[in-house]
């Protein structure tokens, strides 16, 4: 890293807290961080605070399993997540910093009739959004992942898949810092070890009345323009302004194996899914094998892993993957995610004015990071929603337009 930008960090982050900043964002993960670096370099807002409670990166942005990805079900979906992926196939050039993006494809695979048709009909809709993605048979699939059982250990034979060219990996917690050396180089203020513990408004009247700042464990910080930016924590923030807010926390586990060397020293290169199974892998740049399944069903607030998860997760690897079952597991973490009823996130304003949420990211949300935080910034510089995230908004579920996209969660 350059010296000059290092110095400038480092003093930054031992800065106090200033006593007003024209936003704070709360919560130092992608998200956050995304919008303090778009309003910077976007629109020339610099008198930014972003408050994190640990450090950055230290939630589900850097426990996440790191698959970029546009092949959704629901054109606003789509359209959404195609700009996140040109943004981040950008991101290298434009933040000048490396994150390890990795352009790989996905297959999607499906094992039953019902699973292909569903497929072949999101390929259809991707394919007229302008997305590359196929829908391919059992022989291209071999041809593409010569390791897979076509069988699926005779109970879950692969019957077709998606093949979702742009497909991408990034390196989780680069991301996270690409995003924060760039907002702090702009002016930004990264204020980590500091913790939300409050929110102050005034004027409620018969309505929810207008932010004035955040309460934190290191004193008042007077705001504009507050945004939450939590992922499984946001209803304890939403609380502080008596907003209510269908959202529910539930974990998300992933593992990691030892290195797989690939057969005949070719390496594991695309992100393998399957629907059925709820299961997904990919390989690391390190060539460990990386891979997660479904969201638990409990709610919880808890960051412990399970022996249940290992076992069941390992079970569907080696289902379809038998060369899974000689490598040896090494590390298995958990995140706490945001879930929405319709599996789609919701970002924008609130009914209390100069409060704005960025959520419902659930298990999906690593892939939204730049494109959320670029709309966002848009509204927090503008005042206007951006088209691209205005089906988003919280007042959805009171308009009776939820955007059910469960089957492109993948996690599920
Ligand atoms: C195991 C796992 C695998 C995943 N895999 C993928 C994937 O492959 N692809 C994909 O697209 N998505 C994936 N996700 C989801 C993705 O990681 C998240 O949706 C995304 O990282 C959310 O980013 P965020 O910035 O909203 O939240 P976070 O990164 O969680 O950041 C929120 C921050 O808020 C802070 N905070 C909370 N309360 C306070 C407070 N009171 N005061 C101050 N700070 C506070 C937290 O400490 C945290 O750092 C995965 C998630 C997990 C857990």
């Amino acid at each position: 890293m350059n010296e000059q930008v290092e110095d400038e960090i480092t003093l930054r982050w031992a800065d106090e807290p200033k006593a007003a900043y024209d936003v704070v964002i709360i919560g130092g993960g992608g998200h956050g961080l995304a919008t303090a670096y778009y309003l910077a370099t976007r629109h020339g807002i610099t008198n930014v605070a972003v408050v994190e409670r640990n450090w950055i990166g230290s939630g589900n942005s850097g426990r996440n399993t790191t698959i970029i990805r546009s092949n959704y079900g629901i054109p606003a979906s789509v359209r959404f997540y195609q700009r996140s992926v040109e943004l981040y196939a950008g991101l290298e050039a434009e933040t000048g910093r490396s994150v390890m993006h990795q352009r790989k494809g996905l297959l999607w695979i499906h094992h039953s009739e019902t699973g292909i048709r569903a497929e072949r009909a999101r390929a259809h809709l991707n394919q007229a959004m302008g997305v590359e993605t196929e829908f391919v048979g059992p022989e291209e699939i071999k041809a593409i992942v010569p390791e897979i059982d076509l069988s699926g250990g005779g109970r879950f034979p692969v019957m077709g898949a998606s093949h979702h060219l742009p497909a991408a990996t990034a390196r989780h917690d680069r991301v996270v810092w690409a995003f924060a050396e760039g907002a702090a180089a702009q002016g930004v203020d990264i204020l980590q070890h500091t913790t939300v513990t409050g929110i102050r408004t005034a004027g409620g009247g018969s309505g929810a009345g207008r932010v004035t700042g955040v309460e934190t464990d290191r004193g008042f910080i007077a705001a504009g323009t507050v945004l939450s930016a939590t992922a499984g924590h946001t209803t304890t923030i939403t609380d502080m302004v008596g907003l209510r807010i269908p959202i529910r926390t539930h974990q998300l586990q992933a593992l990691v194996t030892n290195q797989y060397r690939g057969q005949g020293g070719r390496a594991f290169h695309p992100i393998v899914a399957s629907a059925e199974l709820a299961f997904y892998v990919s390989q690391t740049a390190r060539g460990q094998m990386l891979m997660g399944a479904e969201w638990e069903r409990q709610p919880s607030y808890s960051y412990r892993s399970g022996s249940e998860f290992l076992r069941s997760c390992t079970a569907k690897a080696i289902t379809l993957l038998p060369f899974l079952r000689d490598l040896r597991v090494l590390r298995q973490w958990t995140g706490v995610c945001d879930i929405s009823p319709d599996s789609s996130p919701i970002m924008g304003l609130t009914p209390v004015d100069g409060f704005l949420v960025t959520t419902g990211w659930g298990t999906w949300g690593f892939k939204g990071i730049p494109a959320g935080g670029e709309a966002l910034a848009e509204l927090i510089a503008t005042g206007r929603t951006p088209a691209l995230i205005a089906p988003f908004g919280l007042d959805r579920f009171a308009r009776d337009r939820i955007l059910a996209d469960a089957g492109s969660a993948g996690t599920q």
